[in-house]
C-alpha cells in the first residue's frame, strides 16, 4: 500500500513537473536563438528574420497581403514592430505585401537599392515610406550591420550605386545579405540570376558566401542554378520560395535534383508551407511547424 502511495506520488511529481517546465518553455522560449521564417506567400519572396536581440527583420513583402497573416503567425500580437525592411528589388512578388507591413506595423529603418523602376506600387510604397519619414539605409557598397555581439547582417550586393538608376535586369539588382549568428550563415539572394551569381563568385571566396542555409534564388530557376555558386556556398539547406502551380513553372526540376544530388535538404513552400530554421550560433534546425 504504502509503495503504491509512493509509486503515485512520482508519477503526479514528473506529470506536474513536465507541465512547469512546459509552460516555461512557452512563456520563456530559448531566447538565445536566432530564428528565420521563408513565410508561405504565394509566389514571392518573404523571410521574417527574429534575432536573439530582439530585432524583427523582414526581406521583401510577398505579392499580397498574405505576409500579415503570416507575420501574425509568427510573432505575438503585441508584437507590431519590424526594426529593418529589407525591399531586395521592386518587382511585386516582393514588394506588394510590404506596403500593407508599413501601414500596420512601426518599421524601424528601410534598406534598399534607390533603383528607378516606373510601377505603381512601388510609387506607393516608396509613398508610404516617406510619410512615415522612415529613415532610409541604400545598399550601395558592401557593408555590415551589427545586429549584436554575436550577430551580423552583411550587405554583399549589389556592389555599386544604384540609386536614381534604371537597371537593364531588375533581379540582377536584388539586395544579396548574409546574415551570420555566431557559427552560422544564412544566405538571401533575391532574385539574382546567373550574371549576378558569377560576379559574386568571381569576387568572394568561399569563406565570404560559405552559408549553412541558401534562400535559393529567384524562385529556384532555371537561371537559379549556377553550379560554381552552389558549391561555394556549400549549403547543407536550401529553401525555394514559390507559390503552387505558379504559371513560370518554379521551381525549375533540374536545379532541385542538382541541390538533392549534392546532398542539399531542399524545403519549399509550396509544399512544405512556411519553413521554419533556427541557430544556436553552433548548430542549424529545421523546426517542425
Ligand atoms: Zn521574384
Amino acid at each position: 500500500m504504502k509503495r503504491e502511495f509512493y509509486r503515485n506520488f512520482f508519477v503526479v511529481f514528473c506529470a506536474a513537473a513536465a507541465a512547469v517546465f512546459a509552460v516555461f518553455w512557452i512563456v520563456f522560449p530559448n531566447s538565445d536563438e536566432l530564428k528565420v521564417a521563408f513565410l508561405d506567400v504565394g509566389q514571392g519572396d518573404a523571410v521574417l528574420i527574429k534575432t536573439p536581440y530582439g530585432q524583427n527583420i523582414l526581406i521583401d513583402g510577398g505579392p499580397d497581403k498574405t505576409v500579415e497573416r503570416r507575420l501574425s503567425e509568427e510573432l505575438p500580437w503585441r508584437d507590431k514592430r519590424i526594426d529593418l525592411m529589407v525591399l531586395t528589388h521592386p518587382h511585386g512578388d516582393h514588394l506588394v505585401g510590404l506596403i500593407g507591413v508599413m501601414k500596420r506595423y512601426e518599421v524601424g529603418r528601410i534598406l534598399y537599392t534607390g533603383v528607378i523602376h516606373s510601377s505603381a506600387a512601388y510609387r506607393a510604397w516608396l509613398e508610404e515610406a516617406r510619410e512615415k519619414k522612415i529613415p532610409v539605409i541604400i545598399a550601395d557598397r558592401p557593408r555590415k550591420i551589427k545586429l549584436g555581439p554575436n550577430g551580423e547582417l552583411n550587405i554583399i550586393y549589389p556592389r555599386r550605386n544604384l540609386a536614381g538608376k534604371t537597371a537593364s535586369n531588375l533581379n540582377n539588382s536584388s539586395v544579396v545579405v548574409k546574415l551570420r549568428y555566431g557559427e552560422t550563415d544564412f544566405l538571401f539572394t533575391g532574385d539574382i540570376e546567373s550574371e549576378a551569381k558569377q560576379e559574386l563568385a568571381g569576387v568572394y571566396g568561399a569563406d565570404e558566401l560559405r552559408a549553412d542555409v541558401l534562400k535559393v534564388a529567384h524562385h529556384g530557376s532555371a537561371d537559379s542554378g549556377n553550379r560554381e555558386f552552389f558549391e561555394k556556398v556549400g549549403a547543407k539547406i536550401a529553401v525555394i520560395q514559390v507559390g503552387a502551380n505558379n504559371e513560370f513553372g518554379h521551381p525549375d526540376r533540374r536545379v532541385v535534383k542538382r541541390l538533392e544530388r549534392a546532398g542539399v535538404r531542399v524545403f519549399r513552400t509550396d509544399i512544405n508551407g512556411t519553413v521554419r530554421v533556427a541557430s544556436d550560433g553552433k548548430e542549424i534546425k529545421v523546426l517542425r511547424p
